[in-house]
């Protein structure tokens, strides 16, 4: 599960289930602490009992002394203001941020103005980025205890590690460098800038934001995001991708190995052939 864009849900399988993974234990707890804090509306006296019981019964050795000061402050970020647990159901695109990513000639180079033969990635890249800008702003104005508060964010930072993830994220093909091709593209059309240590800033991200405050944009909802591990393959469904569909049986995108294959997993393949089973056999029985 994508914990961090599906907190709520995520809080509650732990609260029911016991932590899901050794690694992300003080996370996991301050989540627990949250779920019982915001959902199950404990005051902090009746939080802090619950907060022991639990932990009497989901971690394996427990002690008291051990576990104290973990405890306390998953019980003090819970109790701040505006502790808070987010689902984002869904990420919406519109008709003015297509056409503005849509719109852009991508150069090979200044000086020879030929179009770049990465435009596609670029683009799609910066439809990623969007897509990243886009949740950071939803879950930070959900968030604040400032109803004025408008998010802005303008920037990317990460190590070889987060640009990787950025290149699986925006399901680039595994032969295209994500520095050397794409980043440095961006970088000579002027859409981002690099500052230094692998922070980078999305130019593109003010021209946008730009855009919004000259009004007159058209609104429309034209894609709706709601898988968060797998943005680039939404931009190739914008752009009729005849091999990006949506699973038939549970919903999801996912990009087809061949002509016929209706499902994304062998799960729900499997499933639905159950399905049609049923559905012969009550023909059957009310012919
Ligand atoms: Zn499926």
């Amino acid at each position: 599960m994508d914990y961090k864009y599906n907190e709520l849900d995520y809080a509650k399988s732990i609260y029911e289930n016991g932590f899901q993974s050794e690694q992300h234990k003080p996370t996991e707890l301050r989540l627990v602490a949250t779920y019982m804090r915001r959902i199950l509306d404990y005051k902090p006296k009746r939080l802090r009992e619950e907060m022991y019981k639990w932990c009497e019964s989901h971690i394996l050795g427990y002690e008291r002394e051990l576990y104290y000061k973990r405890i306390n402050s998953a019980i003090n970020k819970a109790c701040r203001k505006g502790s808070m647990l987010v689902n984002v159901k869904s990420i919406d695109f519109y008709k003015y941020e297509m056409d503005y990513i849509n719109n852009l000639y991508i150069m090979n180079d200044i000086e020879g103005q030929e179009e770049s033969k990465y435009s596609y990635e670029c683009k799609k890249l910066l439809f990623t980025l969007l897509f990243k800008m886009k949740i950071n702003k939803f879950i930070t104005e959900t968030k604040s205890t400032e109803p004025d508060f408008e998010y802005k964010g303008k920037y990317f930072k990460g190590g070889q590690k987060k640009y990787t993830e950025l290149k699986k994220l925006a399901k680039l093909p595994a032969k295209i460098r994500i520095n050397e091709d794409i980043i440095n593209t961006l970088w000579i059309n002027g859409l981002i800038s690099p500052i230094y240590n692998g922070l980078v800033k999305l130019n593109f991200m003010e021209e946008i934001y730009g855009i919004e405050e000259n009004g007159d944009l058209d609104g429309t909802i034209v894609l709706q995001i709601k898988e968060y591990d797998r943005i680039g393959w939404y931009y190739d469904y914008y752009h009729q991708d005849k091999r990006i569909t949506f699973c038939k049986e549970c919903g999801k995108i996912f990009r087809k190995k061949s002509n016929r294959q209706e499902c994304c997993s062998d799960e729900c393949s499997k499933k639905i052939d159950r399905e049609k089973a049923k559905e012969r056999m009550k023909t059957l029985r009310n012919s």
